[in-house]
């Protein structure tokens, strides 16, 4: 099949690098020149479902690990910490990842696609400007949080490990992820566009350097609030459709999920993509997101009682520790119902 993919981010690439081993025909647009091409985001996520992406795609993960974490701190409003054991949450290249896929594939930098691409000429469009969702309607639910990160280096040798600072009300959180020789992004997502936390860890490393500031709002409305997935022979993937875990607004892992099962579908069938199949499957893989998309909310509007939400809350516990190898860090009812309560 001829296929175009709009976007070459996490799912672009892995998208296209996978429709490509299949013999399809690929072009990739991107809208960034290549040298300002960057992979936006903290590059933190867990090592055992990227070895297995890694591995079909025919990487080794172990390549591009930069920081393996043991412990996630997290501070919490009125000075109470907790601790997360970690469980495979890494920090790793991901611009090396990405830069990879692409090689030997046809890819069009600094073009910006818009209601004018000649979808005629593809069997298949794929919208895969994650937050942009260029070329697919919008959501009247769609839900989108303001962030910024810099990549810093030179950073104190204490600041070692992964760090985070949860907000009074789940209204965003600041984050450190650490990657290798003293550089790490330091960063925050805050629906008040305060990003506390962000100042007061650069005044404690006094040395650090920025390198690159680095942001775009994330989406974290799930895909059940993203339809329509598909349009015409557009069909979306990965954050242009919600694949965003909405408590984190962490959408690599999701993201790939999500192109496992466009890949799925298109084996079943590639001349007759079957549209509802996969709309069908991606909402069902990702139906919990609306939960846990429902808990956060409401906890922003201080409106998430543990007793008349405690149904909603129990299956999000049970749906994260299903997936607890997918997620990284360890999944513990008592620390979460530690964290509800605290923030
Ligand atoms: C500051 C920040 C930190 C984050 N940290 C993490 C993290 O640590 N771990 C995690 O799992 N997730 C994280 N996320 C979320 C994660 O980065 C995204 O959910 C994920 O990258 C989505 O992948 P995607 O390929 O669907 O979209 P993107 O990665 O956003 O890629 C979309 C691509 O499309 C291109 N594009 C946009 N519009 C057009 C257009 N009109 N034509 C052509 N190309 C276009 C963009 O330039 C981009 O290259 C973070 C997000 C942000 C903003």
């Amino acid at each position: 099949m001829k296929i175009a993919i709009a976007g070459a981010g996490v799912t672009g690439c892995f998208l296209g690098h996978m429709l490509n081993k299949k013999s399809h025909e690929v072009e990739i647009f991107e809208a960034a020149k290549k040298d300002d091409h960057w992979a936006v985001c903290a590059w933190g996520a867990s090592k055992h479902m990227l070895s297995k992406f890694s591995q079909d795609a025919g990487l080794n993960f172990d390549d591009y690990i930069l920081h393996e974490g043991k412990n996630l701190r997290m501070d919490l409003p009125k000075n109470k910490t907790e601790n997360l054991i970690l469980k495979g949450l890494v920090t790793y290249n991901k611009q090396k990842w990405e830069n990879d896929l692409l090689k030997g594939l046809t890819i069009k930098y600094d073009y910006k696609c818009d209601g004018s691409f000649p979808v005629n000429n593809y069997d298949y469009v794929l919208d895969c400007t994650g937050l942009h969702r260029t070329l697919l309607p919008r959501s009247k639910e769609d839900f989108i949080i303001p962030a910024y990160e810099y990549l810093v280096e030179n950073i104190n040798e204490e600041y070692n490990e992964f760090y985070v600072i949860g907000y009074k009300g789940a209204r965003g959180y600041f984050w450190y992820f650490p990657l290798d020789k003293g550089r790490g992004f330091v960063g925050a997502g805050d629906i008040d566009r305060k990003y506390f936390g962000i100042n007061e860890f650069l005044s404690k490393n006094p040395n650090a350097k920025i390198i690159k500031k680095i942001g775009r709002p994330i989406r974290l409305s799930p895909p059940k609030r993203m339809e329509p997935f598909y349009v015409g022979n557009i069909i979306g993937v990965g954050e242009s459709i919600g694949c965003v875990f909405p408590m984190l607004g962490e959408g690599i892992i999701p993201s790939l999920i999500c192109c496992e099962i466009f890949l799925k579908v298109l084996d079943d069938n590639p001349r007759l993509f079957n549209f509802s199949d996969y709309r069908k499957k991606v909402l069902k893989r990702f139906g919990y997101y609306d939960d846990v998309y429902k808990i956060v909310r409401l906890k922003m509007d201080g409106k998430l009682s543990t007793l008349k939400h405690g149904k909603l809350l129990m299956n999000m516990y049970k749906s994260m520790k299903e997936e607890e190898k997918r997620f990284g860090f360890e999944v513990s009812l008592t620390k979460m119902r530690k964290l509800v309560n605290a923030l």
